[in-house]
């Protein structure tokens, strides 16, 4: 793991692909592992003292769970995301979020989310799935699931045509497979819970994706150390191979 942050100004406006048409973008960052660390030290007036002893500092706090001066960097995302992962996303309320509406601005053919793999049910846990659909039967299901998305748009578009109101012709469209943006903000103390669940192997596929992709494509960059002592704390263990 490198110990040198990417400047910020690298990695504002980055975007990543996640899902099938989704994607995380960072619009603003404020502050770094410097931040944090003299956030603690604000008695001494916050003073650097050398890359070891605040690095050991930021570790310490880490460990011992001291997280207001996580708090001290927040980090600004443009998402879209299927409402399946929404719907899971939206329960962290210490995230600060502002929605696309679909009263105000018509769905467009294709706005919905299609899987990659038909996961199965799990046969021990009623909330997890395991293994997948494979072959014929897997791209039937699939075609079946376009064609059931492209009724229901047809029908929201009749609705439209009709003259009936946005906010009630969606009704017509597969509501948990709809494409949203959103604009959210999140401290780094907060991000960190939200990763150590969303991360998890036992949290669904459509978030874990997201929660990796803030992971490695913009936490782990914009704050080394901390993504250093959050491996070694919070998920240690935490490698590739756990990775969706
Ligand atoms: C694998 C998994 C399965 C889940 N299954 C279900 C389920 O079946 N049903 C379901 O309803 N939810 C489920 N959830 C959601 C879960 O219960 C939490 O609501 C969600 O993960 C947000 O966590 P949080 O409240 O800690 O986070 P946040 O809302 O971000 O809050 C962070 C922390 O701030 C504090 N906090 C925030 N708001 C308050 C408040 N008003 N009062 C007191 N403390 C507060 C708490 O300490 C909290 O831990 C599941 C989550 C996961 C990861």
């Amino acid at each position: 793991m490198t110990d040198q942050p990417t400047p910020h100004n690298s990695l504002i406006g980055r975007r990543v692909p996640v899902l099938d048409q989704g994607w995380i973008e960072l619009q603003d960052i404020m502050g770094d592992d410097l931040a944090i660390v003299n956030a603690a030290r604000v008695s001494f007036l916050g003073e650097s003292k050398g890359p070891e002893r605040d690095k050991k500092l930021l570790f310490y706090l880490m460990e011992h769970r001291h997280t207001s001066p996580f708090e001290q960097v927040e980090f600004k995302f443009r998402v879209r995301a299927p409402l399946v992962t929404w719907w899971q996303w939206v329960r962290h309320r210490t995230w600060h979020v502002n929605a696309s509406s679909g009263r105000y601005t018509a769905f467009e053919e294709g706005d919905f989310y299609v899987p990659e793999e038909w996961r199965l049910q799990s046969r021990d846990n009623k909330q997890a799935s395991e293994g997948a659909l494979t072959g014929p039967d897997s791209d039937a299901l699939t075609g079946k699931l376009r064609a059931h998305y492209e009724a229901a748009f047809n029908l929201y578009q009749e609705a439209l045509d009709a003259g009936i109101a946005r906010e009630l012709a969606r009704l017509f469209l597969p509501g948990f497979a709809v494409y949203y943006t959103w604009v959210i903000k999140v401290d780094a103390h907060n991000l960190i819970h939200f990763l150590r669940m969303r991360m998890a192997p036992d949290a669904q596929h459509e978030i874990r994706v997201y929660a990796w992709a803030i992971y490695e494509h913009f936490f782990k960059p914009a704050l080394p150390w901390t993504a250093e002592a959050f491996e070694t704390y919070i998920m240690p263990g935490l490698g590739p191979i756990q990775a969706p």
